[in-house]
């Protein structure tokens, strides 16, 4: 999450829209066009943005009374954008990267909807994020609605368990009336049966409930992306996710296969949810070759591409966002890091980032891997 130090601590509370930056001075407005300034602490300027104040003109920031800093909410010049909605879950995966809490955060909800109403230049996609966002589905068709209004172009990615999507009346309250094609659900699914799902999520039931939302979602005509998180239980049994994959859920428009992003409850069970990719390439090859046999589109996350085997790099995403994204010394003459994910930020495992292979132009022209 970026901020930006402000000179004085904020007298209000809120999301707002920047709408200047002149000197270190930010003009804000927010929804009823009220608008006023603050100034930013320069010598806290990050390098490489438009203005040297941090803040860009367009940036959507959340100010809080008595706080010194704004809290940079979206950026339209980021690759990637999020909605954060909710810190409560109904599963707590092994490797879960943002620890869920029990508290009611509906203001989370509300503050999502402020930020889409503010900004002027809507992204490509944006993803919704939780915790679990189907835990309010009311709350979620909101936003839904929102956001298919006021940015009709932008498609709208989904993160959820979808095990409440399993209930037919919260399916039928979130999905019937949805235009088909304009959301995108993105599930995770850790194996075809529910002795290792249900371990993995740490949730009794959860493998069928999870099916039954995949059902309901397809029902509903939804587009839905399946995920995977490579923690060893998940690479033990990959190929065989990918057979069950293939012959049950052929409906899915494409199967994310990803490394874990070391954080979280990832940090408490590393040696099992943190793996290194060339641990795996063998499974990763097995895994995409049987997906493709069924007509299904993987697609590799989260992964220094160096580490991907050859033939599988076609099939790598550069997933990690913008602010969390992050690369080595090695990286920096590496022909391949225009494609690469690299690393999250906060990474110091030395498990993704040891062993890097940095493919680079020779003097003659030549490849040297
Ligand atoms: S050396 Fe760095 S940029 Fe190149 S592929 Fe590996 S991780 Fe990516």
């Amino acid at each position: 999450m970026r901020q930006v130090r402000l000179s004085e601590a904020a007298l209000v509370s809120g999301v707002f829209r920047v709408e200047r930056v002149s000197q270190g001075t930010v003009t804000l407005a927010d929804g009823r066009c009220a608008v006023f300034e603050v100034k930013v602490v320069k010598a806290l300027a990050l390098p490489g943005l438009l203005h040297s104040s941090g803040l860009e003109v367009g940036d959507v920031v959340k100010l809080d009374e008595g706080q010194a800093r704004a809290i940079v909410c979206f950026r339209a010049s980021d690759r990637h954008h999020t909605l954060f909605v909710t810190n409560q879950c109904n599963s707590r995966c092994l490797m879960c990267s943002q620890p869920p809490t029990p508290q009611e955060d509906g203001w989370l909800f509300r503050e999502a909807m402020e930020i889409v109403k503010l900004v002027t230049a809507p992204p490509a996609v944006v993803g919704v994020s939780g915790g679990e966002p189907t835990l309010h589905p009311t709350r979620l068709r909101a936003l839904l609605n929102l956001l298919h209004l006021r940015w009709p172009e932008t498609q709208v990615e989904v993160l959820t368990n979808g095990r409440r999507l399993g209930d037919e009346q919260v399916a039928r309250a979130l999905l019937e009336g949805l235009p088909p094609g304009r959301t995108n659900w993105l599930v995770p699914l850790y194996a075809g049966n529910d002795e290792v799902h249900d371990f993995v999520v740490q949730s009794p039931g959860a493998f069928d409930e999870t099916i039954g939302g995949l059902m309901n979602l397809q029902q509903f005509e939804q587009a839905i992306q399946l995920r995977t998180v490579l923690i060893r239980p998940v690479i033990e049994g990959l190929v065989e996710w990918g057979r069950f994959v293939g012959r049950n859920l052929p409906f899915v428009q494409a199967v994310a296969l990803m490394a874990t992003e070391p954080i979280g409850f990832a940090l408490a069970t590393k040696d099992m949810s943190v793996v290194d990719v060339l641990e795996y390439g063998r499974e990763l090859a097995n895994t995409v070759a049987e997906l493709e046999l069924f007509g299904l589109t993987p697609v590799l996350m989260n992964m220094p591409l160096c580490k991907v085997p050859a033939p599988l790099r076609a099939h790598a995403a550069v997933s990690i966002s913008d602010w969390k994204n992050d690369f080595a010394p090695e990286c920096e003459d590496c022909e391949l890091k225009p494609r690469c994910s690299g690393f999250f930020v906060w990474d110091n495992t030395a498990i993704y980032r040891t062993g890097l292979k940095p493919v680079v132009r020779g003097e003659m022209g030549r490849i040297h891997v």
